[in-house]
């Protein structure tokens, strides 16, 4: 790797990604690997969020959080084993040890595809070109793949301390006795799941009328029952008011003037673009709210400037951003991929039980389609693995009479691992009547995707009724 300080001023590459998380890394990768000479810049260190702060560390801790829940219900397996509480620490070190061997392939990675990497904050100073330190770097491309940032509400601080982010979250070394989680949405409702099954009491302050709104309205309502179960207190459709610190941590109120007491206030309220003070709309890059408007082949509104990840608009996820680099690089060697279908992308909360998705939920595809929309729900009930594994929830098609499946939803343990197969049957605009084809192995979980397109298609099996 060569250091930003042994480059000449005036270094110029085929290819120069500003920002080394999972788009700008991606598209580092892929471009190199089609033989184009690349430059990443990156100020902090490479895998950006995801590796760092967000997917890989949360992922952990739902494992964890996971081994927590199966102890204390060892007994109902007729296993016997106790649960007598969590080492922070030794999860600290089990988290950390995972990202730092993803850390060390991907360092490793970037060094063998032969990526000039430089180490600092750069800024857009002219026409596809970036400054780090005193240091011109100009490409033929040059793209913005600078991340986002956890947001705040207006009036509201994050100390660190009592009122936190996920990053400060992730990085806390003991188990809160309680919390408030501000937001409803995907980060917030797998920080909820962890601390409740590490022993937190957990209260959700959301303003909208349920938890994970982007979602099909059945798995809200899955997701709020099995929480309710958990003993998770949700305040769902009442926005926040205010937050005072107290002896012993925060109170909390919301609307309506109700108070609640907890250690911490975790603000997950969404996240913002990094945008501000880096020469984009100075080189005339359009922003829209602190967005970067591109059109549908990533382009920005200023020549040779494209940008991929979370500061482009749409769902802010890291196999987005990887999808994004990859058609990136295939468009600047000339192979013209195909435009990315952001319905296509599947979408995972991590949470016990876990929602997955792909495609339109119900009432999208009502929107779209109308009266020519049906929808069957297959309850997890009659799928011998899921009760196996004790867990409930569904599995529900969206599809078009006489037409393809437009949208598959998933709610249960472990149905994360499912949405491949359901991504399949969305991208493949497969009818019903080609899934109930398949053969599903027994007994597994994916057979309840199977049992719903034979739902679909009028020849149920293990259906009551
Ligand atoms: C708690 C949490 C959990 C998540 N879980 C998941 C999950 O399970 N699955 C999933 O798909 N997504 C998840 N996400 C979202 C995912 O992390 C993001 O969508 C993804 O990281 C976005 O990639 P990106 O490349 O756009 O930005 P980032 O990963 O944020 O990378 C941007 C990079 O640019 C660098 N940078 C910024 N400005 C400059 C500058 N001026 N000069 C040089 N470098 C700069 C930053 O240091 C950073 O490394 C999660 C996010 C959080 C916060």
């Amino acid at each position: 790797m060569a250091d930003s300080a042994t480059l000449a001023t005036g270094q110029t590459s085929d290819v120069v990604v500003l920002g080394g998380g999972s788009g700008g890394y991606a598209t580092a990768l892929r471009a190199a690997q089609l033989g184009m000479t690349v430059t990443l810049i990156e100020k902090d260190k490479v895998g950006g969020t995801c590796l760092h702060r967000g997917c890989v560390p949360t992922k952990a801790l739902l494992h964890a959080a996971e081994i927590a829940e199966n102890t204390r219900s060892a007994g109902e397996y007729g296993v016997l084993a106790s649960f007598s509480g969590i080492d922070m620490a030794a999860v600290g070190t089990y988290r950390d040890g995972i990202v730092a061997r993803a850390y060390r392939g991907l360092e490793g990675l970037i060094r063998s595809r032969g990526i000039t990497m430089v180490h600092g904050a750069g800024r857009l100073v002219a026409p596809r070109t970036v400054e780090v330190a005193g240091q011109h770097h100009t490409g033929r491309h040059l793209v913005c793949a600078t991340g986002s940032y956890s947001k705040t509400l207006p009036g509201l601080a994050v100390d660190g301390q009592l009122v936190i982010t996920s990053e400060h979250a992730l990085a806390l070394d003991r188990v809160p006795a309680s919390a408030v989680i501000l937001g409803g949405g995907v980060i917030g409702c797998e920080f909820a799941s962890v601390w409740r099954s590490f022993g937190a009491e957990v209260t959700i302050v959301e303003a909208l009328p349920r938890l994970i709104a982007g979602e099909d309205e059945a798995s809200s309502k899955a997701l709020e029952r099995a929480f309710r179960k958990r003993r998770i207190t949700l305040k769902v459709g009442r926005p926040f008011e205010g937050v005072e610190s107290t002896d012993r941590g925060v109170r909390v109120t919301i609307a309506g003037g109700e108070t609640i007491e907890a250690e911490v206030l975790l603000v997950a309220v969404g996240r913002g673009p990094v945008t501000d003070q880096l020469g984009y709309a100075e080189q005339g890059i359009r922003l829209d709210r602190g967005f970067v408007v591109t059109d549908e082949r990533l382009r920005t509104t200023a020549p040779g400037v494209a940008a991929v990840g979370d500061i482009v608009p749409g769902v802010q996820l890291a196999h987005r951003g990887f999808a994004q680099g990859i058609f990136l690089a295939e468009d600047f060697a000339g192979l013209r991929p195909e435009p990315i279908d952001d319905e296509a992308i599947p979408r995972v909360t991590y949470t016990m039980p876990e929602v997955a998705s792909v495609g339109l939920n119900e009432s999208k595809a009502r929107e779209r389609y109308g009266e020519a929309v049906r929808t069957v729900t297959y309850d997890l009930g009659g799928n011998p693995k899921s009760n196996i594994l004790k867990t409930q929830g569904f599995v529900k098609v969206v599809s078009i009479v006489d037409g393809p499946v437009v949208g598959i939803h998933l709610v249960g343990d472990r149905v994360s691992e499912l949405i491949g197969e359901a991504q399949l049957i969305y991208s493949w605009e497969a009818y019903p009547s080609d899934v109930a084809r398949m053969i599903h192995a027994h007994p597994t979980q994916n057979e309840a995707l199977g049992e719903a397109h034979l739902a679909l298609t009028g020849k149920p099996l293990h259906v009551h009724g």
